[in-house]
């Protein structure tokens, strides 16, 4: 099968076995300022290259994209591409010759993780990534949960705090607007700006109050800097709130967490491990193991792999 990653400067594309292996890989640039034909021929050239490397073929091809997308593979809305009511499915599939599954990025991951990384051979598990957003995939009985609109598992937007911080969405207090890489540094910065002393080690890393990203926060707490270290301590208690409850609504035998903020400061997985445990229906963790996602930046490559598999099967 072809996986997919479809993004607004880049296309990666890698052939992958049954077994999860990446046969070949390649990566072209995206033109989205050229128009939606110019990326449909992005797509076909970074597929045929990729073809070419392994002298191989393709029996279907799944692509992931940073956006909502419906059913029958039309891409709602990608402000990354500039795409509204896009036909992604139709037009690759009448350019390739080949079927094709298009999923939310995100979605994508999470079933890469379920295929073929931490979550292999689970029936039921969930899948949070924490990034610059939140969001996963929740898989139950062994089927991936879409929901009635195709959107299931943002997870991100579980409400954390009645009234709290604004998110991105339209509601306040979400779990992503506290835990998110980008609510992590929106706090970091606030706490520097209200104790500049205290906040010295961060800005240095940084260069600016405004450049602190939680992967300074990261860069900082590994320093054993006391505000960095406050700032870790709040995400850790914030997260592991949020993931109680996810925990409770899907009673998922397998909790996977992953994303950029995990990878810098995989300490959290621990602390969220004990208050989930402390905190959530005996029932709902008696059975639960808590893990780090297995296949880092590949995760949607590998999943958008996968469900090209299943339209195959
Ligand atoms: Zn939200």
């Amino acid at each position: 099968m072809l996986g997919v990653d479809l993004g607004g400067t880049k296309v990666e594309t890698a052939l992958v076995d049954s077994q999860g292996n990446i046969v070949s890989s390649h990566r072209h640039p995206t033109h989205p300022e050229k128009g939606a034909d110019r990326v449909i021929e992005d797509i076909s050239i970074c597929v045929d290259q990729c073809l070419s490397k392994a002298k191989g073929n393709a029996r279907a091809l799944g692509i992931g994209i940073a956006a909502q997308v419906d059913e029958s593979g039309v891409v709602l809305s990608s402000p990354n591409l500039g795409w509204e009511d896009f036909p992604l499915r139709e037009k690759l599939e009448e350019r390739l010759k080949l079927p094709v599954v298009v999923a939310n990025d995100v979605r994508a991951a999470a079933m890469g993780e379920w295929r073929f990384g931490a979550g292999k051979g689970a029936d039921d598990l969930v899948v949070v990534f924490v990034g610059t957003g939140i969001g996963g995939g929740v898989i139950s009985g062994g089927n991936l949960l879409h929901g009635c609109s195709h959107t299931a598992g943002e997870l991100g937007h579980t409400t954390l705090i009645v009234d709290g911080r604004k998110c991105h969405c339209p509601n306040r207090g979400c779990l992503e607007a506290y835990a998110g890489g980008w609510a992590i540094a929106e706090r970091a910065q606030e706490a520097v700006r209200a104790k500049p002393r205290a906040g010295k080690k961060l800005i240095s890393l940084a260069g600016s109050v405004e450049k602190i990203t939680a992967a300074v926060v990261s860069q900082a707490y590994h320093d054993e800097d006391p505000m960095a270290l406050q700032l870790f301590m709040e995400t850790a208690h914030y997260l592991s709130s949020g993931l109680v409850s996810i925990v409770n609504a899907f009673n998922p035998c397998l909790l996977i967490l992953g994303g950029g903020v995990i990878e810098g400061l995989p300490e959290l997985i621990k602390i969220a491990e004990e208050e989930i445990r402390r905190r959530a229906l005996r029932t709902s963790v008696d059975n639960l193991s808590i893990v780090k996602a297995a296949l880092g930046k590949e995760s949607g490559i590998m999943g958008a792999a996968a469900l090209a598999q299943e339209i195959i099967k």
